[in-house]
């Protein structure tokens, strides 16, 4: 098959073809994986789509959707395929009082500087907003506020999806919810979100963020469960993070507007803080969502934005959680993560989840652990099989992946990944795919 197929289209976009053009497409932010595609659709219109969906499907050409490409292990990429890159449909359209109407390539950092404007904000954002919409979208999208709203695919009110027959749809819990269900969380296999409207709430002007050092992980896990469980953050996170040994620091924040100042005695009571050791800062909201553009600047300055990123993403049940830290630590090595790596941990209740597609394990708190490797003493080949050891550990305590990272999948795991969800992937597959067109990432 070439890509001549496509080279008498009228589009608004492009169809580029050629390993120079295409060499993006064939790589993403964990720098493990590389597939050529066949060619990159880069789309200018959602009529570009529609239009060029028909003929892939003729010709038996895979197609791929692809955001700003930060998975870590080829998930937005197709061998011999058709990539199509949604970057430039990147348009904002209404925000009217308590939604806005987004196209899927515009990145989380684009969105909310427009929301902002109208002193509104999503629920739940990631804590690197260079994301697209329809990239998080399609996997889940947890951050510090997740523990209130769950992940950011249970925070949406339509799409706007085109299926494999190249139609473009309109979807909801009330309408087609087969396809709704089948592409929040779906990976792309089931359609490419081309819009979504999504809830918003009013934004604080400001955030107090507090971190506070335990000198082991037991003491963070146990001052983050006791402030889920009185909710008093708007923000709950925590790291480990290497130092002369690890440093176990709790990351909470508490949002407001003034001239409601939070009450400090009352946000740090029994949290531990020591003010010659922790820390306290007070930040606009946007400095606050945008606080890891410094560190970008930093990696990239380092090299380490670029080297090869194989990040495990783990959901614990909250009875593992101390066991399943203890082992991971056990014998842990700083080369393990790299210069600048650091684990991720924080726990969330589950009751805001409800996401098909997002598996979560059996439990009503669980915790993200999320290894931020970066391979550039170790190789990424042993991170990748670390990873894998640190996934079958979490799998016997009853865990589960977040599968946008570097965890190499079998079959079998993906079988038991999805339990009880195959249902729902295998009736919207069916209804708007049946030929595959979007390869079966789940196989
Ligand atoms: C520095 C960094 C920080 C991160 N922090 C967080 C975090 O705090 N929380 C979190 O949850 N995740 C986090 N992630 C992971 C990230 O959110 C996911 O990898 C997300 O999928 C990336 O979005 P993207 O636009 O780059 O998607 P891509 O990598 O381009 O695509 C991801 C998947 O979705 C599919 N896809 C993409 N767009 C569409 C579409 N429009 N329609 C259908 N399918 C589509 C692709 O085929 C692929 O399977 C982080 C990643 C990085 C690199």
């Amino acid at each position: 098959m070439t890509s001549d197929v496509f080279s008498e289209l009228d589009l608004d976009g492009a169809v580029l073809t050629g390993t120079g053009a295409t060499a993006f497409a064939a790589a993403d932010f964990g720098g493990i994986v590389n597939q050529p595609p066949l060619a990159v659709l880069r789309a200018g219109s959602i009529a570009d789509i529609t239009t060029t969906l028909p003929i892939a499907a003729t010709n038996g050409i895979p197609v791929v959707s692809r955001g700003r490409g930060h998975t870590s292990l080829g998930q937005a990429q197709v061998r011999d395929g058709l990539v199509v890159d949604l970057t430039a449909l990147d348009e904002v359209h209404e925000i009217t009082g308590d939604r806005v109407t987004v196209d899927a390539g515009t990145t989380w950092n684009s969105l909310l500087a427009r929301t902002l404007q109208h002193g509104l904000t999503p629920r739940v954002l990631t804590d690197y907003l260079g994301t697209s919409v329809g990239g998080t979208l399609s996997v889940g999208g947890i951050g510090g506020t997740s523990h209130r709203y769950g992940v950011q695919t249970d925070n949406v009110l339509s799409l706007d999806v085109v299926t494999a027959d190249g139609l473009l749809r309109h979807c909801s819990p009330a309408e087609l919810p087969d396809l709704f269900y089948g592409v929040l969380g779906g990976f792309g296999q089931c359609g490419i979100i081309v819009r979504a409207t999504v809830p918003l709430m009013t934004a604080p002007e400001r955030v107090r963020r507090v971190k506070v050092y335990y000198p082991t992980v037991e003491k963070l896990i146990a001052g983050q469960r006791s402030l889920l469980a009185d909710g008093r953050f708007d923000f709950l996170q925590g790291e480990i993070l290497p130092a002369d040994d690890w440093v176990y620091m709790l990351d909470v924040a508490s949002y407001y507007t003034s001239p409601h100042e939070p009450d400090m005695d009352r946000l740090l009571l029994k949290t531990g803080f020591e003010a010659s050791r922790d820390k306290v800062e007070d930040l606009s909201y946007w400095e606050f969502a945008t606080r890891l553009d410094e560190t970008v600047t930093y990696l990239e300055g380092t090299g380490e934005w670029h080297a090869p990123h194989p990040w495990p993403n783990l959901l614990l049940p909250d009875a593992e959680i101390d066991s399943f830290a203890d082992e991971i630590l056990d014998g842990l090595q700083r080369t393990d993560l790299g210069a600048s790596g650091l684990i991720l941990i924080y726990p969330m209740t589950t009751e805001a989840f409800g996401t098909p597609l997002f598996r979560l394990p059996e439990a009503s708190t669980v915790y993200l652990v999320a290894g931020l490797r970066f391979a550039t003493e170790a190789t990424a080949e042993d991170m990748v099989a670390g990873n894998r050891r640190w996934y079958d550990s979490a799998v016997s305590r009853g865990g589960t992946s977040y599968p946008t990272g570097a965890i190499p999948f079998t079959s079998a795991d993906w079988t038991r990944h999805l339990g009880a969800a195959k249902v729902t992937l295998a009736a919207a597959k069916q209804l708007y795919d049946p030929q595959n067109l979007f390869p079966r990432r789940f196989a």
